[in-house]
């Protein structure tokens, strides 16, 4: 059976980057990349606070750049998803989805969340034409602009408090009378005088125009769930802040997890509960959620694995 002295699982910025440290320490990395090869940054368009484009650089080709300068040091990169993986002892028993099975000596994991979205058929149609599950990405095109965030939650708070900072006015739509949200963030949104909080409210519809391949939404219609009326509010950005889903399913009851099904790592490191497995970016980070986070912790889980191997 092939033997890899590292496995890295996922490619977005922390797989890469872990890819680029592991090779150039001539741990020779195999990289499955999972189902969506580039991760989270390949559905949006402008990268544009990723230091050293000064710019800006689409998501897309910044994965494609980092894969190559991967490549470039040897990382094997494969295309193929992690379905197995036997945690109990090294080197790690591993299984593919197309039945190749591998050992490894370390597992970097770096399989990312993927943000929740309503799943409206109107929605999809305007993700990247208004439609966004990340403010601190993609607020900036907003600029003194209207703009709407789902949710109720920190991650909600969070947005609508940055966005209102930089667009004209920013409606807080949420689905109860009640934020979830901490008392601390529900009190920034409560004060800021640009977040009007629509509450008791889901949303119907998006609205917009389409011409050939361009998109851009102008609305939304909502509906109040107390009284059932609809309202129509006119927007540009529509920021979905209900929450992610880390991507944690085949490690459930082999690796410590909190109770949202991030991976748990050591303090001030990507060690998690069993030695030789490491875990960077998303998957372990329910806070940031950035891809220069997640590259940073990327580059911590290779070095990890070049010291734990020593
Ligand atoms: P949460 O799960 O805490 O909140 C999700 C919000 O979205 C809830 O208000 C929920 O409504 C709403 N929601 C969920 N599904 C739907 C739906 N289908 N339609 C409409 N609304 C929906 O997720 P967050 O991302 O906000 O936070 C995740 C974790 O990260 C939390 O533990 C949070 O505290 C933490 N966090 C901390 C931060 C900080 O400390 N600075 C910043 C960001 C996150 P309802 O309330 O009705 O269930």
């Amino acid at each position: 059976m092939e033997t890899t002295k590292c496995l890295i699982i996922g490619s977005g910025p922390a797989g890469y980057t872990s890819a680029i440290y592991a090779s150039r320490a001539d741990l020779k990395p195999i990289v499955y990349q999972g189902m969506e090869p580039g991760g989270q940054l390949t559905t949006t368009t402008e990268v544009d606070n990723f230091p050293g484009y000064p710019e800006g650089i689409d998501g897309p080709k910044m994965m494609e750049d980092m894969q190559k300068q991967a490549e470039r040091f040897g990382a094997d990169i494969r295309w193929g998803t992690v379905s197995e993986i036997d945690t109990t002892k090294r080197p790690f028993k591993v299984k593919i989805d197309d039945g190749t099975e591998l050992l490894a000596e370390t597992v970097i994991i770096a399989t990312g969340a993927t943000a929740k979205y309503l799943g409206l058929e109107s929605e999809e149609k305007f993700k990247g034409g208004g439609v966004s599950a990340c403010a601190t990405c993609d607020g900036f095109f907003y600029k003194g602009k209207d703009v709407a965030v789902v949710g109720g939650g920190d991650t909600a708070a969070e947005e609508a408090t940055y966005l209102a900072n930089m667009c004209r006015k920013v409606y807080l739509i949420h689905r109860r009378d009640q934020l979830r949200a901490s008392k601390a963030m529900q009190n920034k949104v409560l004060n800021t005088p640009n977040i009007e909080v629509l509450w008791n409210h889901e949303v119907k519809e998006i609205v917009g125009v389409e011409q050939g391949f361009m998109k851009a939404l102008n609305g939304a219609v909502l509906v109040n769930n107390k009284t059932g009326k609809e309202k129509k509010i006119d927007i540009d950005g529509f920021f979905l802040a209900i929450g992610h889903k880390p991507n944690t399913d085949i490690f459930v009851g082999k690796l410590d997890m909190d109770e949202t099904g991030y991976l748990i790592t050591k303090p001030d490191s990507t060690a998690t509960s069993v030695p030789g497995i490491f875990a960077a970016g998303d998957v372990q980070d329910k806070h940031y959620r950035q891809a220069i986070t997640a590259a940073g912790t990327g580059a911590m889980a290779a070095i990890e694995a070049e010291r734990f191997l020593d």
